[in-house]
């Protein structure tokens, strides 16, 4: 089973978007294993989005992900990184296939209300900077046979 970490960004919390966009991966079958509340501080922004901390937009970036709290997340799940990625549609929201979250919920390339790791190794090293161990929690779906059959998973 794969984990890839969820950020519910600024805007969807102010846009009371947070309920609506979780529904959608507990309907798809994704199961919680973590979650919490927190402002991001610019450390963490900065090693949270290393890649791009050379890049024009990054300050705006930085600005906007530690201006109030977001509320992160780890959802698990059969092929569950690349899964969400195709949920959630392009980084610009103005081509984001029609039915993607981002399609749906956002017109913009930078309020695009949602993070989701973009490999199972990102996944991994972006849950690391969010979550202890302790936060994670391993359990049964009591429903996982009604989500999956026993060779999917
Ligand atoms: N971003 C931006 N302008 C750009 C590209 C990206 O403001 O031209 C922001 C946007 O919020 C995006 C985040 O930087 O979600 C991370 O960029 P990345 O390329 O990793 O896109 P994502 O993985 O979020 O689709
Ligand atoms: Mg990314």
């Amino acid at each position: 089973m794969e984990r890839t970490l969820i950020l519910f960004k600024p805007d969807a919390i102010q846009r009371g978007l947070v309920g609506e966009i979780l529904s959608v991966f507990e309907k798809k079958g994704f199961k919680i294993v973590g979650t919490k509340m927190l402002k991001m501080t610019p450390e963490l922004a900065k090693r949270h989005y290393a890649h791009l901390v050379d890049k024009p937009f990054y300050p705006d970036l930085e600005r906007f992900m530690t201006s109030q709290p977001i509320i992160a997340m780890v959802i698990e799940g059969v092929d569950v990184v690349s899964v969400v990625r195709d949920i959630v549609g392009a980084t610009n929201a103005r081509q984001a296939a029609p039915g993607t979250i981002r399609a749906r919920f956002s017109n913009s390339v930078s309020r695009n209300v949602i993070h989701a790791s973009d490999s199972v190794e990102t996944a991994k090293k972006e849950i690391a900077n969010f979550f202890s161990e302790e936060e994670l929690f391993d359990y049964e779906l009591v429903l996982k046979p009604f989500f999956y059959a026993g060779d999917e998973e």
